[in-house]
């Protein structure tokens, strides 16, 4: 018989766009016994991690639950479930997961209107004006926290414009949620969905979603069945309601992960998680400045948990991530599409938002560009980081 290597998982920072490091109570609570679906236990834990998942949305919407499987899971469940054959969409792209967002749009039978604006930058409830009146949209879809370039959008006034022009709002929240505050009722969001292993540092597999009232009685009077049979909320309610009516088979042990990740969140409190965040993306920020690195992102748009920055000129892209990699195991992430080869993205997202990382990161970096020949001011970068922390203790 062949013999096949042993799982041995290596050691890893991870400090790319995801997944982020698992705290280790989460990795526990995956090995814990596995119930049936059914089983009183896992259905007491079902209606707690709800509870959860609404008070980090804020919300007191019933349909608040989790997607079994990643956050694009999270993404089509909201739009085929919005969306029938032939309504009117409009997707904010900035970035890749907008263009994502149009995709399965156009899948679902949408016709979506694009509304572009560049990598880095964000919307302002003027740029959606003409395209509002234009396409008298059913859904406007835009992401929060656009992964690909850094960009934190505001949500509030955009929510504003969309529901005056008579239209439903979708957020993308993956990596927003638990990493800066997502007010989902406070703002009128109709549906959000999130994802597993962004700023909740559980593995990927989960997508906690939230609809409204309004949403879900859209979707209670469509005119043709959702398109997918896994997604279709309707039949989902009937599982996370109070029927309880089998579904599909819940992925118990993630369920778990889940909920100890909500714990563990609820445990240190949302103000003090995003001030954790914010602090530091802060140091991390002080840090790199003092080596001439600079972000991609809008300036006063920057998010704490995803760090987009300028690679500088001749440095070696592919050789420094690399080398993070296998000298140093750290994670980091690489620039996608227009920022292919021009940034790279440095998560600190969830339990990976710690000094430790931010010093390790930029000790690393430090020397890996020293052998590059790339001029900077040694020790500048951790001073930089340091100093910001002193000043916050
Ligand atoms: C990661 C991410 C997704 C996709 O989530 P997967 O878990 O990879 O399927 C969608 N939107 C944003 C903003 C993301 O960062």
């Amino acid at each position: 018989m062949t013999s096949f290597p042993t799982l041995n998982p290596p050691i890893r920072t991870l400090l790319g766009p995801g997944p982020s490091d698992i705290h280790p109570r989460v990795l526990q609570a995956i090995g814990k016994n596995t119930v049936g679906h059914l089983d009183p236990y896992y259905l007491q834990l079902m209606d707690a991690s709800q509870q959860m998942l609404r008070s980090l949305f804020r919300t007191e919407n019933r349909m608040t639950f989790s997607v079994s499987a990643t956050g694009s899971a999270g993404m089509e469940a909201t739009v085929v479930n919005l969306i029938e054959p032939d309504d009117s969409m409009v997707v904010c792209v900035n970035g890749v997961f907008g263009t994502r967002m149009c995709d399965v749009a156009e899948r679902a039978g949408a016709k979506v209107t694009k509304v572009d604006r560049p990598w880095g930058e964000v919307f302002a409830p003027e740029d959606l004006v003409d395209v509002l009146t234009k396409t008298q949209p059913k859904v406007v879809g835009i992401v929060m926290a656009e992964t690909s370039t850094g960009a934190w959008q505001p949500i509030e006034e955009i929510a504003k414009i969309v529901h005056d022009a008579g239209a439903m709002l979708l957020v993308d929240a993956v990596t927003a949620l638990g990493g800066v505050p997502v007010e989902v009722d406070k703002w009128g969001i109709d549906a959000i969905y999130s994802g597993s292993q962004k700023c909740l540092s559980c593995p990927p597999g989960l997508a906690p979603v939230s609809f409204n009232d309004r949403a879900m009685e859209t979707i209670l009077s469509r005119k043709t069945k959702v398109q997918s049979w896994y997604l279709d909320v309707t039949m989902l309610a009937n599982y996370w309601g109070s029927d309880r009516v089998y579904h599909h088979t819940a992925p118990i042990n993630m369920s778990y992960a889940l909920y100890e990740a909500l714990q563990i969140i609820h445990e240190e409190g949302l103000e003090s998680c995003f001030a954790r965040h914010r602090m530091n993306h802060e140091a991390l920020k002080a840090g790199l400045g003092a080596l001439g690195i600079e972000y991609t992102a809008q300036v006063g748009h920057q998010l704490p948990m995803l760090n987009a920055v300028r690679i500088p000129d001749g440095v070696d892209d592919a050789r420094i991530r690399g080398d993070l990699l296998n000298r140093f195991g750290i994670e980091i992430g690489a620039g996608l599409g227009v920022f292919k080869g021009k940034v790279w993205r440095v998560g600190l997202m969830g339990y990976g938002s710690r000094a430790a990382n931010v010093l390790l990161l930029l000790s690393a970096l430090e020397q890996l560009l020293a052998e590059q020949g790339y001029k900077f001011d040694h020790g500048a970068s951790i001073a930089a980081a340091t100093s910001r922390y002193s000043q916050n203790s």
